[in-house]
């Protein structure tokens, strides 16, 4: 699995931090998001293809599986 992240379109609504903290940080100055983890590890990528979907941007992208 890899991901990617749009920071230009993030709306720092931090769900997906909650989802998938292994994964994705938020900036300390604006709260849009960081990928800390391009390849999530094993336990987390459920959470984060829920991260996907409910991303209110759609500002994360996942491929492969
Ligand atoms: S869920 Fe989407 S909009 Fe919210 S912080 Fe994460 S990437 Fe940004």
């Amino acid at each position: 699995m890899k991901v990617t992240v749009d920071t230009g379109s993030c709306v720092s609504s931090g769900q997906c931090v909650l989802l998938a903290p292994e994964t994705f940080d938020q900036n300390e100055d604006d709260g849009t998001v960081v990928l800390l983890a391009a390849e999530p590890p094993a336990g987390e990528q459920d959470a984060v293809r829920q991260a996907e979907l409910t991303c209110p941007a759609a500002a994360i992208r996942v491929s492969g599986s």
